[in-house]
């Protein structure tokens, strides 16, 4: 398969980062599977990450289940998986470095300070003194007027699955530690990809409005920013993503073959007929040659399971 223009086939190198707050459900096998064809189909490598920087937010046993699940759907991963709760030490370096270069500013903002402003961080905090105090670290952006030093974050970018895009809103100066210590979502996840040589991004539209603000750490920390591509997300019947939150059924296992046809009929590849009784890998094989970006839905959607 010859692979789109900006991909040579020895320089792909695909990921899937869940975090482990649960099970994997419908949703997040259509995200494993879509970031899993793509890099096959382009003869890439795929990784696991597990997002695992939120204690408090970890359901016990989930990671465990989580690499089982995908094991038995056949989704198997190249090098050893990552974890982001062994990479502290790396998040600390990279956040001192920012700092060191002037792009980092404590922020002593609570919820109650933010409540009346939805969008962006408003700057309170850009040029408070220094107070011994709890805060949380925000990088500098310049989505804001009066900042030397700082650039502004660009709000489109090109996606490879759905073109132009233009984000309604960047995430301004984000938090890249927070007042509890943890290490953000933001932060780590560019770190790991920057650490783990991640070439493309595919994964769910819900992540959408943070690639800008994503690719503008890559840019600050002197990185190749990878090809994002986002792909529809599963809807439950009140229209909201699937999420443990909303009572997503964790997926049963020992139906692998039938959870994979049904996601990548989600995905607009439905394997044909002939296929009904096929195991994981003949379903797999058949989605990785048939594999089709442009015939991907663009439209979250509740899935039909068949
Ligand atoms: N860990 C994130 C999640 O489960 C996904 C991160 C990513 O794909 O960039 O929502």
């Amino acid at each position: 398969v010859a692979p789109p223009a900006n991909v040579s086939q020895a320089q792909y190198v695909g990921r899937f980062a869940p975090s482990p707050t649960g099970p994997l459900h419908f949703g997040s096998l259509v995200a494993a599977l879509a970031s899993y064809v793509d890099a096959r189909h382009y003869r890439g490598q795929w990784l696991v990450r597990i997002e695992d920087l939120d204690p408090p937010r970890e359901q016990v046993g989930a990671s465990k289940a989580i690499l089982g699940c995908l094991e038995a759907h056949h989704l198997f991963w190249d090098d050893e998986v990552l974890l982001q709760s062994q990479r502290l030490d790396a998040y600390a370096d990279k956040l001192e470095e920012l700092r060191l270069r002037g792009l980092v500013y404590p922020c002593y903002c609570t919820r109650k300070d933010l409540v009346d402003f939805n969008g962006p961080y408003p700057g309170i905090c850009r040029h408070r003194p220094f107070r011994d105090k709890p805060h949380a670290l925000r990088l500098l952006t310049s989505d804001l007027p009066s900042t030397e030093n700082a650039l502004p974050i660009r709000a489109s970018f090109s996606d490879e699955l759905l073109g132009h895009y233009h984000c309604p809103q960047t995430l301004g100066d984000f938090i890249l530690k927070r007042k509890d210590g943890l290490f953000a979502y933001q932060f780590a996840v560019v770190v790991d990809d920057i650490f783990q040589g991640v070439t493309h991004v595919i994964r769910g539209m819900d992540l959408i409005d943070s690639t800008p603000s994503q690719i503008f750490l890559f840019e600050r920390l002197s990185a190749r920013s990878p090809y994002f591509g986002h792909i529809p997300v599963a809807l439950n019947d009140q229209q909201q993503k699937l999420s443990k939150q909303h009572g997503a059924l964790p997926l049963i296992s020992n139906r692998s073959a039938d959870n994979l046809r049904a996601a990548l009929h989600f995905l607009n590849h439905p394997p044909p007929p002939e296929f009904t009784k096929a195991t994981q890998k003949e379903i797999l094989q058949w989605a990785i040659e048939h594999w089709d970006r442009k015939k991907i839905p663009r439209e979250n959607a509740i899935p039909d399971y068949r």
